[in-house]
């Protein structure tokens, strides 16, 4: 995937965003519902001192699962190891983790729809049973071990839990949705970012980086930083003008969208006349994958009515024409 400034997706540069990461629930803004009832689930299992159930966290990329994974861990006081999917090969990869887990701990799998079906398999009794069945040898000669496991806190984290497995699926007993945040979410966020990066950003200049960061901390986590360059290098403080000129100067126009946002958008005002058009379609025609288009491009085109996902394909919304500076087909659904 191409390496957008306004793709929610993890990037190399993100490495730097530890430091803004919240490390306690208080300090977690947004996604209040989700936030109530995890305190509740967090407090109950600390009191009964057990493992808080299996958490199942879904929802766009960077929307702060991995972040909510290790306040989890920290709110439980426990331990926290951390893997993905993909990374997971082969049984043993995962009895290794597993069997070196304390009491209690949190275990998170990021891109928990990629897991290997025998990987799957292995956690189903892990999961449920916190017993590890192990196949040692081969052949004739090929046994099962049952190995006894600490009781732990699974957390994965998808940006699709319609790709999960309904058994797996219904492993987990706290299933969590994360949706994309509020610009006054946002804001909040950015005003202590700045006092953590050490720069001072006016009101009104956060208040404009908020309504640009398509409703993800990461991506206005990643235009602050690029913000902060340019005031230390102007040597101005970062108001208006200056996030202004900077967000221009890095293509992110007025609604928060970059040139591949507006080229989807183009896409399908152009080639076919506002859709409906067939994902597929377009991800060949834009060179990105269906997964990346309906991960991480098209989720905030969506909420803003931008595009329509109907049953016969993608379409134009009334925003999307206006937005390119098009006039709406007469019909064209607001
Ligand atoms: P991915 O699925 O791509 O791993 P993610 O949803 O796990 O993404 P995180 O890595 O947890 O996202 O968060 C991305 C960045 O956004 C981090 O720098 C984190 O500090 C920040 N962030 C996320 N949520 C919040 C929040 N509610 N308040 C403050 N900062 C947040």
């Amino acid at each position: 995937m191409s390496e957008r400034l306004t793709s929610g997706a993890r990037q190399d540069e993100d490495a730097g965003e530890a430091s803004l990461r919240p490390q306690r629930l208080a300090e977690f803004t947004g996604q209040q519902r989700l936030r109530e009832n995890l305190l509740v689930y967090i407090q109950a299992a600390s009191a009964r001192g057990e493992a808080l159930d299996h958490v199942l966290l879904h929802g766009p990329p960077g929307l702060g699962k991995t972040t909510l994974a290790q306040i989890v861990a920290r709110e439980m006081g426990v331990g926290f190891r951390a893997t993905s999917g993909p990374v997971l090969q082969r049984a043993g990869d995962l009895a290794a983790i597993l069997t070196n887990l304390q009491p209690r701990d949190v275990l998170f799998v990021d891109e928990i729809h990629r897991l290997q079906p025998v990987i799957e398999e292995t956690l189903y009794p892990a999961m449920e049973d916190f017993q590890l069945d192990l196949i040692i040898g081969e052949g004739p000669a090929a046994r099962t071990v049952r190995i006894d496991l600490p009781p732990f806190t699974l957390v994965g984290a998808t940006t699709r839990s319609g790709l999960l497995s309904t058994p797996l699926r219904d492993r987990f007993g706290i299933p969590l949705r994360l949706n994309l945040y509020a610009p006054e979410e946002l804001f909040g966020i950015l005003q202590r970012g700045a006092v953590k990066l050490g720069f001072s950003l006016s009101e009104e200049g956060a208040r404009e980086i908020s309504t640009r960061s398509r409703g993800t901390p990461r991506i206005a986590g990643r235009l602050l930083r690029r913000v902060r360059d340019f005031a230390a290098v102007g040597g101005r403080v970062a108001d208006r003008a200056l996030v202004d000129m900077a967000l221009d100067r890095l293509e992110v126009d007025a609604k928060g969208l970059d040139a591949m946002d507006r080229r989807y958008l183009r896409r399908i005002a152009e080639h076919h006349n506002g859709g409906p058009v067939g994902v597929e379609t377009l991800a060949a025609a834009l060179s990105e994958s269906r997964d990346t288009l309906e991960d991480v491009i098209e989720p905030f085109l969506i909420q803003e009515g931008f595009v329509l996902r109907t049953p016969r394909g993608r379409m134009l919304g009334e925003p999307g024409w206006r937005h390119l500076g098009l006039t709406p087909p007469a019909g064209t659904t607001v």
